[in-house]
């Protein structure tokens, strides 16, 4: 039985020339902020339902930063479920920042397999995880927290390639099997090198346009 990842198509948030571009003033000498922004860092705003584990969230985002690892960024995890919530969850977010929402259930106009879903606009970029159908996946081989971790590094991976679609392999494979989601394989890990430079380009396209809006 195969199920899926299923992602809107997105709107286009930048020309491939211009994430290129980031990527390798990235290594450039003497440009203003590298030396505070080799590893730019993100704010991602979790929301959950009543009764979500907090444990499990953790562990899933520990998960997706393992995974990213080779995209050298950092991303701040400001968990918004009920007793956890700060109060930045309650201030405006910018464009720039990411929203992961864990659901209860998938979202009625979501393919019959999708286990997650990603959108990013001009003034948002939100990722949406299907708690019901990822939790029924679980088996003694495939753990809870792998497969959470799994499923929201693609989503968001998804909103740091706004102008890709999906790959034949990896990470960003859009259906992947059971067997794919087992502890132990390494099937769906792995990001192409392109993806990675792209990912890190559009990272530091969102801190710069975060720090302008901030006035820094
Ligand atoms: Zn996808």
């Amino acid at each position: 039985m195969i199920h899926g990842m299923y992602c809107r198509k997105m709107t286009l948030v930048a020309s491939l020339s211009v994430l290129f571009s980031l990527a390798l003033n990235a290594s450039a000498k003497g440009h203003p902020r590298l030396g505070f922004q080799s590893t730019p860092t993100l704010e991602v705003f979790v929301y959950g339902f009543p009764g979500l584990s907090t444990s499990l969230l953790q562990e899933a985002e520990a998960e997706t930063d393992r995974i990213l690892t080779p995209v050298s960024i950092r991303l701040d995890w400001i968990n918004c479920i009920s007793r956890a919530a700060t109060p930045q969850c309650f201030l405006p977010q910018l464009a720039t920042d990411i929203t992961v929402r864990f659901l209860p259930k998938a979202l009625p106009q979501a393919a019959a397999t999708a286990l997650g879903f990603a959108n990013s606009s001009a003034d948002s970029a939100a990722a949406f995880l299907f708690y019901d159908r990822i939790a029924a996946l679980r088996t003694e081989r495939r753990l809870l927290f792998p497969m959470f971790g799994r499923v929201l590094a693609h989503e968001i991976t998804h909103l740091l390639l706004p102008n890709e679609a999906h790959s034949d392999s990896g990470l960003m494979r859009g259906l992947w099997s059971t067997s794919d989601l087992t502890v132990t394989s390494t099937a769906c890990l792995f990001l192409s090198a392109r993806s990675v430079q792209l990912m890190y380009g559009e990272a530091l396209r969102r801190v710069r346009i975060k720090d302008r809006a901030r006035g820094r």
